[in-house]
């Protein structure tokens, strides 16, 4: 059948990637989705860049963004309304949209489509099919322990029965987290399509890396300005920056906010040469 896939099992890099937060059950699978979906979006990239989705809802969940890079360098977080759980999808985002980017380089794609309200996987289903104009079935599972997911692509061009395409979405619809229990990858693929001809190619790694850096960081509060920094400085003793992503800690104490802004200072044209 013309029919591309790929599977992915996400289990430390997920795993360091909910370090440092508290999320409630619900949102921490959904992240677990976005962490899978995006994952499996970035490893059909051909070209040097990234996959960026992202989820703004009126529910519960604020914001979601998740991040992979061609090379599976993977970073995402999740924003919710504090003290708040929704038992289902449809109660957390409410009404919302999903984009997805894609960056490669010179001229960045975005594709947007509302939130289907059963599912992210339904809702990028619907991305493929509006945005990429690719039919494809997706299937996620997620705790906190493991972020997984099946990608089925039509090849384009290339006419599958109607049939033969329903059978594998009910298929790849039986993929549950207790696939995860024991050893995934190529076995995994043999049980869930037992009776088709499947070739694997080799697997590749996804790791949890956060591009952030101190001299972003000193960015940002230079973006933030001197008045405010001098105020949380005078207020708090000094600044300190928690990296959304990665929960990394950067502190500034007053010398380096002095030499932040030491370049603001007007200088006349004292020197000649
Ligand atoms: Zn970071």
């Amino acid at each position: 059948m013309p029919v591309r896939g790929a599977l992915i099992h996400l289990s430390r890099t997920w795993r360091r990637m909910l370090r440092n937060h508290d999320y409630d059950p619900l949102v921490t699978e959904t992240l677990g989705h976005a962490a899978a979906a995006t994952g499996l979006i970035a490893q059909s990239l051909k070209f040097d860049g990234a996959i960026t989705l992202q989820i703004q809802g009126s529910g519960i969940l604020r914001m979601l963004v998740m991040q992979c890079t061609s090379e599976l360098d993977l970073r995402g977080m999740a924003s919710a309304k504090p003290g708040k759980a929704a038992k289902e999808f449809a109660g957390l985002i409410e009404k919302g949209h999903c984009a997805v980017t894609v960056d490669a380089g010179e001229r960045p794609y975005q594709g947007i489509v509302d939130i289907d309200r059963n599912s992210l996987a339904a809702s990028l289903e619907q991305y493929f099919l509006r945005s990429v104009q690719l039919p494809c079935h997706m299937a996620l599972v997620a705790n906190e322990d493991v972020a997984s997911g099946i990608l089925l692509q039509q090849v384009p061009g290339q006419a599958i029965d109607d049939d033969d395409w329903n059978r594998l979405h009910l298929l790849a619809g039986t993929l549950s987290l207790r696939d995860f229990d024991g050893e995934a990858g190529i076995h995994l693929i043999g049980n869930l399509f037992a009776e088709d001809d499947v070739r694997v190619y080799s697997h590749r790694a996804v790791n949890f890396r956060c591009r952030c850096s101190r001299r972003k960081t000193e960015n940002v509060l230079k973006m933030l300005g001197e008045r405010e920094a001098r105020e949380t400085l005078a207020e708090q003793g000094r600044i300190e920056i928690i990296c959304e992503y990665c929960g990394r800690r950067r502190i500034f104490d007053a010398v380096d906010v002095e030499r932040l802004f030491v370049d603001n200072v007007v200088r006349g044209p004292d020197s000649v040469q």
